[in-house]
């Protein structure tokens, strides 16, 4: 109950403090990291839920609605329960919560090795830069290229991870040019992955060689070890 006479009260003041305090939460499961730097790594997997894009390869839908409210407090206490190092907050599209970041900074206070998995359409500049951000930057063969927010390249930080899912040779000369331009693979680790059922693996290693793009070639381990299992 607000401390604030009734009159000064304003009548959205109980939702901005939900927004604030709560996040919409898809599921948290425990399992191994499949992508980017710490692929591998047991980790707790905090996923929001919501996304505004609408990606054509998207292996996440069910993140899209539902799911079910969650105190900050109880998140960090689930998350301890399964007692590792390694968070990552993904979705959906985590950002599109305003409390994402108070949650990311609440983690990174605790002590965890954070990543948040991001589309690159929102800004990643309210982002705790203890965590590592992963920035997927669209392809035109995602449909959602207009999505991209280029300024974002401009607040990566050496901590930071960039991804594109490649999702035919025009999607890898189109990023391959990106990141000349750009000179991504300066900045931090750069992730070329290949688009489920769309590119063969071999066929991605292949034009990364050809090229010799200073970029690393991401297999999703989870998909190789579970398949689309969501929770997994
Ligand atoms: S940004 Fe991610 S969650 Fe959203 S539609 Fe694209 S692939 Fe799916």
């Amino acid at each position: 109950m607000s401390d604030a006479p009734v009159a000064e009260r304003r009548p959205t003041d109980r939702v901005n403090r939900r927004d604030v305090d709560t996040l919409r939460i898809t599921e948290i499961f425990y399992s191994l990291q499949g992508e980017a730097r710490a692929a591998g790594a047991p980790t707790v997997f905090v996923r929001l839920t919501g996304c505004p894009l609408r990606c054509d390869y998207c292996d996440t839908a069910y993140a899209f609605h539902g799911g079910q409210r969650w105190g900050m407090d109880d998140i960090l206490a689930e998350v301890a329960t399964h007692g590792v190092q390694h968070v990552c907050v993904t979705g959906g599209e985590p950002l599109a919560q305003p409390a994402c970041a108070a949650l990311v900074r609440r983690l990174c206070d605790a002590g965890y090795r954070v990543a948040v998995e991001t589309s690159g359409a929102l800004d990643i500049r309210p982002i705790d830069t203890r965590a590592s951000r992963i920035v997927d930057l669209k392809t035109p063969g995602s449909g959602e290229c207009q999505r991209n927010r280029w300024d974002n390249l401009a607040a990566l930080t050496t901590e930071d991870q960039l991804k594109f899912v490649i999702c035919d040779r025009a999607d890898f000369d189109w990023a391959a040019a990106v990141c000349r331009e750009h000179g991504l693979w300066d900045r931090c680790p750069v992730w070329f992955s290949p688009s489920h059922g769309q590119v063969e693996p071999s066929a991605l290693a292949d034009w990364i060689l050809g090229e010799r793009l200073p970029v690393r070639l991401q297999l999703q381990l989870h998909k190789q070890l579970w398949g689309d299992q969501p929770g997994r």
